[in-house]
């Protein structure tokens, strides 16, 4: 586990995943985690190895996201401590627009998660204010599976 993680490090770290390039070779069928990543880029930034504007550049499309369809973490932005992050979940998979989609609701992720298709869910953590944005967590749900991985609160 300790290892996948650290491997995925470097592809899913960038913003790969805005693109829709679902990976079928890593077969995670629990929810990944990274919040290693987060504390290593912010201990990046304290030590100013990488600047603000390097992790604070999130997408237009993604700051949209976050302000229509974002759920409260109840967390500050660790960079900024101006502004709640919120929670972006982009949904890839059969039938879906190449960009992903972007639940609303809790309902409608879970209705994603039950289709009979596989889709690949990654959870973004961003804030609105200096734009600071990360990967959060990533899972595999749908599928022939009935019982399936279900995402859990990250960062509690
Ligand atoms: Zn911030």
């Amino acid at each position: 586990m300790e290892s996948r993680e650290i491997r995925d490090i470097g592809e899913a770290g960038s913003l790969n995943f805005m693109k829709g390039k679902g990976r079928s070779t890593t077969a995670v069928s629990a929810v990944v985690e990274f919040g290693l990543v987060r504390r290593s880029l912010l201990a990046s930034l304290a030590s100013g190895q990488i600047q603000k504007d390097d992790i604070c550049d999130a997408h237009p499309e993604l700051l949209r996201a976050a302000k229509n369809v974002g759920r409260s973490t109840k967390e500050n932005c660790p960079v900024c401590d101006e502004n709640e992050l919120v929670e972006v979940t982009y949904v890839f998979g059969a039938r879906l627009p190449a960009g992903g989609t972007c639940p609303h609701t809790r309902a409608e992720l879970l209705a994603l998660e039950r289709r009979a298709d596989p889709v690949l869910c990654y959870a973004v953590e961003v804030c609105t204010q200096c734009h600071f944005h990360h990967l959060a967590r990533k899972w595999q749900a749908g599928g022939m599976k009935s019982a399936k991985p279900v995402a859990k609160k990250a960062n509690q």
